[in-house]
């Protein structure tokens, strides 16, 4: 899929702003607190998540305007179509796909599919355990919408075990190990539906960010990615395993009112060279992970859906050393890619690609890279 024109009104400090990409890269530059982030984040909205900065949104309306508008024009299996999301100060967003009005923005999913890098997304690696349970079960919930409910259902009889649990720890109730057994059956069958959701993603996803990895580090490191769980998991997963795990734990769990293990605790590895990232890996070598781990998203999104994401890249560039932005470079091709950065620099082995420069929240397109005309061009002047 590809976006052929984009249009914002009073989002963030983009004021008025109209362009038209091209179906390759697109390099938007300028300098910092310009607006370069605000276009990425508005160009997300359109998948249905929420904004990757976090936060309400009304923030997203520009100072003292009524209402955001944003509106897309894209190309999707041969076909032109539109979508527009509208928010207003003091009312309800209204979102429409082809002219005709969707209940919500989340109605948005699968109907336009990207991913994101930015610099928030090295989280991943830095924080803790939750941000990555959240990728996984973003990414998995986009490819198989049954595990919106197995995963609803999962944390509905977590907290109703959990509200038990606290119950039976301050003594309230006698009736508290029938009832205990009862919801450690439910959850312990839920939990594999979880676990077993989430292996099978991790492992398409290894080995295509492994691939990436190499690829970018130029075969001098590994990225290996691991599901690791409190409960020591056998080849053969089974709710029974997990049960006997719950039951053996229950009096751990009483005292502290709170069920210790299962896939509301798990994790995903990240290892660079068989050592974490998060704690050995350099600024570059997180960067490079969070890289891979997204353009192998994509890689399954295409896979899965037949249709090839829009790549975002805010700020992708610094400190990745000149030979790792070149590999990154030279594999976006065939898909529609948006890079924000400071300079444009950074693209001189780029083949092929459009150029804007932003800024005050506004765009020009500067010029076309074509490596024909640039050769015949001093480098200074791009
Ligand atoms: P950098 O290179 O530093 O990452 P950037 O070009 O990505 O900069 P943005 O993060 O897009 O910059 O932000 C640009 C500006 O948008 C900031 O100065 C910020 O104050 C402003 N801004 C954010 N929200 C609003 C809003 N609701 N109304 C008006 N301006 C806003
Ligand atoms: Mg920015």
């Amino acid at each position: 899929m590809k976006i052929t024109r984009i249009e914002i009104e009073n989002y963030r400090n983009i004021e008025n702003m109209e362009f038209s990409p091209c179906d390759g890269v697109n390099i938007i530059y300028g300098d910092n607190a310009q607006g370069k982030t605000n276009l990425m984040e508005a160009l997300w909205l359109f998948t249905g998540a929420k904004s990757f900065r976090g936060g309400s949104d009304h923030e997203l309306i520009r100072f003292d305007a009524p209402a955001a508008r944003l509106s897309l024009q894209f190309e999707k299996d041969g076909r032109e179509q539109c979508a527009g999301i509208s928010i207003p100060q003091k009312s309800r967003k209204e979102v429409h796909l082809n002219f005709v009005p969707l209940p919500s923005q989340s109605a948005l999913a699968g109907e336009i599919y990207a991913v994101v890098f930015s610099p928030v997304h090295l989280s991943l690696v830095k924080d803790g355990p939750e941000v990555r349970r959240r990728f996984l079960d973003l990414a998995i919930c986009q490819l198989m919408p049954r595990y919106v409910d197995i995963l609803s259902r999962y944390n509905r009889i977590l907290r109703q075990r959990n509200a038990l649990l606290k119950e039976l720890r301050f003594g309230n109730i006698s009736y508290g190990p029938q009832t205990l057994e009862v919801f450690d059956d439910a959850l312990s069958k839920t939990a594999v539906s979880v676990i077993r959701a989430r292996q099978r993603y991790i492992s398409r996803l290894a080995q295509a960010a492994g691939d990436i990895y190499q690829g970018i580090s130029r075969e001098n490191e590994t990225m290996t990615l691991r599901y690791l769980s409190g409960i020591p998991l056998l080849e053969e997963l089974s709710s029974q395993q997990i049960l006997s795990h719950l039951r053996q734990n229950r009096q751990a769990d009483i005292a502290a009112a709170a069920t210790l293990y299962g896939p509301h605790r798990d994790d995903l590895g990240i290892d660079i060279d068989h050592n974490a990232a998060r704690s050995f890996g350099s600024q570059g070598q997180q960067r490079s992970c969070i890289l891979s781990l997204k353009l192998a998203e994509s890689i399954i999104i295409e896979e899965t859906t037949g249709q090839s994401p829009i790549i975002l890249l805010d700020d992708v560039m610094s400190e990745l050393d000149r030979s790792r932005r070149d590999y990154l470079l030279n594999h976006l091709q065939g898909k529609q890619v948006f890079i924000t950065c400071c300079e444009t620099a950074y693209f001189q082995t780029l083949e092929q690609g459009r150029c804007f420069l932003i800024g005050e929240g506004s765009i020009r397109q500067t010029f076309d890279l074509c490596r024909a005309q640039r050769d015949e061009t001093p480098q200074d002047s791009l």
